[in-house]
């Protein structure tokens, strides 16, 4: 299959993985990467726009988010994996593209308004966090991608690129394609809890947790509040169990259990049960292949050097025509 189009795509490494960002964005980086030319990087200096008063755990969690990429599939022969801080030419292209952007396209941004009220009490008011969509462009354009995979909540950053670029070509010349946004099905796992999953909810499982710890989290979940006895027909579309079965589970075996659960076949805890097996053999060989980076961290050293080395060699052209277009 031709690689025509090109993919850049990042995450901040501030937690562990779990389980809904395996689902959720990492299974499709995985398919992504046999079908475009995929640059995937951990965009540590994003991390620092809403956690830089503590960086004890950043490179711990550089560390443990590029294990947890390459268990769950991402082949560095197939995909280039990088940590933004390494690919100096990401904030020099920040820089000159922050000089054309105007405040009120980032003042406006929706996301940027959500996060300083969900992150109250956290002192991000400052300039590098209003600015940092412009730094998710640098990252784009350094590159020239021309795709970038995008969740809804993402969509309003890529305007603010596709607008970035445009004010660019405008100015001085066209050097960069507008990306446009690559929409993959999401696969949408809740938490324990039956909220979002999420690492500040303590509501996860994370891609590294043993078989105990799985086990324990899927005893912990919530299941339908009104099916208290065994006896009592259940509604499987409100249980958090069932929702793991969806995504995990062999849609007939799935659509049986559904039965089960309305006509009261089968209890609560045996249905943990086996979830907690199915997410366990589920997990076996991404385990098995964790196991082998960790006991050798030269491998993931050479894996980003060599990722960083491929990526500058891109960028570093980029940057050229970009200095070039602007007369300096
Ligand atoms: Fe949920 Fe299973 Fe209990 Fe039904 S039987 S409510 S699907 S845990």
């Amino acid at each position: 299959m031709s690689k025509e189009h090109r993919i850049m795509s990042g995450m901040r490494p501030t937690a562990k993985l779990h389980l809904g960002n395996m689902m959720g964005a990492l299974m499709n980086w995985v398919k992504l990467q046999d079908e475009y030319e995929c640059f995937y990087s951990v965009v540590d200096w994003h991390a620092l726009t809403t956690g830089y008063a503590d960086t004890s755990e950043l490179k711990e969690y550089i560390n443990e988010m590029v294990i947890d990429w390459l268990s769950v599939g991402l082949n560095p022969e197939k995909c280039n994996i990088f940590v933004q801080s390494q690919v100096k030419e990401h904030a020099e292209l920040h820089l000159l593209l922050s000089m054309i952007t105007p405040l009120s396209w980032l003042e406006r941004c929706p996301t940027y308004k959500e996060q300083l009220r969900q992150l109250e009490g956290r002192e991000i008011n400052t300039y590098g966090f209003l600015g940092y969509p412009v730094l998710m462009t640098a990252d784009i354009l350094a590159y020239k991608a021309d795709r970038v995979p995008v969740g809804e909540d993402q969509a309003p950053h890529l305007e603010l690129a596709r607008e970035i670029v445009r004010r660019f070509n405008y100015l001085y010349k066209p050097v960069f394609p507008e990306p446009e946004a690559l929409y993959t099905e999401a696969k949408i796992l809740p938490g324990i809890d039956g909220r979002k999953m999420s690492k500040s909810y303590d509501n996860y499982i994370a891609i590294s947790a043993s078989p105990e710890e799985i086990r324990k989290k899927v005893m912990m979940m919530v299941t339908d509040p009104k099916r208290i006895k065994k006896s009592d027909s259940g509604h499987p579309e409100v249980c958090t169990v069932y929702a793991f079965n969806k995504v995990f589970g062999e849609k007939d075996k799935v659509n049986e259990l559904g039965e089960s659960c309305k006509k009261a076949l089968i209890g609560c805890v045996e249905c943990k049960k086996n979830l907690a097996d199915l997410l366990i053999k589920y997990m076996e060989p991404i385990h098995e292949r964790r196991k082998i980076y960790e006991k050798d961290p030269n491998l993931i050293k050479d894996i980003l050097d060599l990722g960083a080395k491929k990526a500058r060699d891109v960028a570093s052209k980029t940057l050229e025509e970009v200095r070039e277009a602007m007369k300096i």
